[in-house]
C-alpha cells in the first residue's frame, strides 16, 4: 500500500474499473492522484471477468492488482481504506475517511460501484455469483443448455427470462412474489417455450456445494442447475449527502443511480462520477471506459482553470505599456502598416 498523502489533484472514490482506470489516465497526464479503495468490488463473488477483450476470465482480484500496479506504475497511489464523507473545502474538497485519515483534493472521481440487494430468498445469497446470477453476458455462455430458473424479482425479470433463452431451451419462469406476467407476456414466453411456474419460491437448494433446483413452498422440487434473480442495484453514495450530490431512483425502476451528463460530470461542481454508480448496468469494459472518459474531462478542467489562473496572473504582473517615443514612432507606425 502506498504511502499517505494528505493533499492530491484528484481524489478518486473507489478503485475497481473505474475508478483504476480514471486514476491511470489522470497520473499519465502527470496529476498528483490518490485512489481510496474498500477493496469489495462487485464482482468479487465471480470467477472470471467475462466479455472484458483480451482479458476474458481473468479473476476479478487479479485485474485489480494489475490496474493498481499500472497507476502506480506513473506516480499514482492507491491506498486501502473507506472513505466516510466528502466537504466542500474552499476552492477543493476534504475528503474523511472512516479512520479519521484526510485528504484535500481539487476534483472527486467517485468510482463506489452499486450494492446488490438480493432477494430474500434463504439460501440464496450464499450462492450468488456462483449458480445464483443475474447478467447473461456476464454468465450466459457458462450456464449454456443448462436448466436455468429465473426468478421473477424486479422489473426487469421477464426481460430477462427472455435474454437467457439466447443461452439455452430449458428455462422456467417463477412468478414468486411478484405480479403474474401479463397476458402478451404469457405468449412470449409459450412461443420460447418457457416454462411458468406460479407459487413463492421458499428456498434454494444446495447439494455438495451446488445449486439443484428451487424448493417451493408448496414442497415441492423443482430441479435447475442456476437460478437467476433481478436485484435491486443501489448506488453507494452515501458519503455524498454533505456535498449535496445524491442518487435517485433510475428512470426504469431497477434501482438508484448518481445521475451525470455522459463525461461524468454530476450538477456539483468539482465531482464526477463513472462505472456503476451512475451507470447501473455498466459491466467492466464500460465502467473502465467510463472512468478514463472523466479523468480526461477532469484533466481538461483543471487545465481550464490553470488557463486563467495563468492569464490573470500574468496581466497582473504586466507593466502597462510604456509611452512610445518621438524617436521610434514613425518606425513603429510603419511597422504597423506592414
Ligand atoms: C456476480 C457478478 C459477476 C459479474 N461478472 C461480470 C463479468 O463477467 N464481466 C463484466 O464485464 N462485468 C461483470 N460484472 C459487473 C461488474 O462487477 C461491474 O461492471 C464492475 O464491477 C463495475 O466497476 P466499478 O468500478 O463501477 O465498481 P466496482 O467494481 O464495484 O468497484 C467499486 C470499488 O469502490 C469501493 N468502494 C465503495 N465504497 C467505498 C468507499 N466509501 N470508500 C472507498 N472505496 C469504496 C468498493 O470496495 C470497490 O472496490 C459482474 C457483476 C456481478 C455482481
Amino acid at each position: 500500500m502506498d504511502e499517505w498523502t494528505d493533499d492530491a489533484e484528484v481524489v478518486v472514490i473507489g478503485g475497481g474499473a473505474a475508478g483504476l482506470n480514471g486514476a491511470l489516465m489522470l497520473a499519465r497526464a502527470r496529476r498528483s492522484v490518490v485512489v481510496i479503495d474498500a477493496g469489495a468490488p462487485r464482482n468479487a463473488p465471480a470467477d472470471g471477468v467475462h466479455g472484458l477483450l483480451a482479458r476474458d476470465g481473468t479473476p476479478p482480484a487479479e485485474l485489480l492488482a494489475q490496474g493498481r500496479a499500472e497507476v502506480r506504475r506513473y506516480g499514482g497511489r492507491v491506498v486501502d481504506g473507506v472513505v466516510a464523507a466528502a466537504v466542500r473545502d474552499g476552492d477543493g474538497f476534504a475528503v474523511t475517511l472512516a479512520d479519521g485519515r484526510a485528504v484535500r483534493a481539487r476534483r472527486l472521481l467517485v468510482t463506489t460501484g452499486l450494492v446488490d440487494e438480493l432477494p430474500d430468498v434463504p439460501g440464496l445469497r450464499e450462492r450468488w455469483g456462483r449458480d445464483v446470477l443475474h447478467c447473461p453476458y456476464c454468465h450466459g455462455w457458462e450456464v449454456r443448455d443448462q436448466a436455468v430458473g429465473v426468478l421473477a424479482s424486479g422489473p426487469m425479470s421477464v426481460h430477462q427470462a427472455l435474454l437467457f433463452r439466447q443461452w439455452t431451451a430449458d428455462v422456467t419462469f417463477f412468478t414468486h412474489t411478484v405480479p403474474a406476467p401479463t397476458p402478451e407476456q404469457v405468449e412470449q414466453f409459450a412461443a420460447r417455450g418457457i416454462r411458468v411456474v406460479d407459487g413463492e419460491v421458499a428456498a434454494v437448494e444446495v447439494v455438495d456445494d451446488r445449486l439443484v433446483g428451487v424448493r417451493m413452498d408448496d414442497g415441492r422440487l423443482i430441479g435447475r442447475d442456476a437460478l437467476v434473480v433481478a436485484t435491486r442495484m443501489v448506488a453507494r453514495d452515501r458519503f455524498l449527502a454533505d456535498l449535496g450530490c445524491h442518487a435517485v431512483e433510475h428512470p426504469n425502476g431497477v434501482g438508484e443511480h448518481v445521475p451525470a451528463d455522459p463525461t461524468g460530470r454530476t450538477a456539483v461542481p468539482g465531482v464526477w462520477v463513472a462505472g456503476n454508480v451512475t451507470d447501473l448496468t455498466a459491466q467492466v469494459s464500460a465502467a473502465a471506459a467510463a472512468g478514463a472518459t472523466a479523468a480526461a474531462h477532469i484533466n481538461a478542467d483543471l487545465v481550464a482553470e490553470e488557463t486563467a489562473l495563468a492569464v490573470a496572473a500574468l496581466r497582473a504582473h504586466s507593466a502597462p505599456p510604456a509611452p512610445a517615443s518621438r524617436a521610434l514612432r514613425p518606425a513603429l507606425s510603419t511597422g504597423m502598416r506592414r
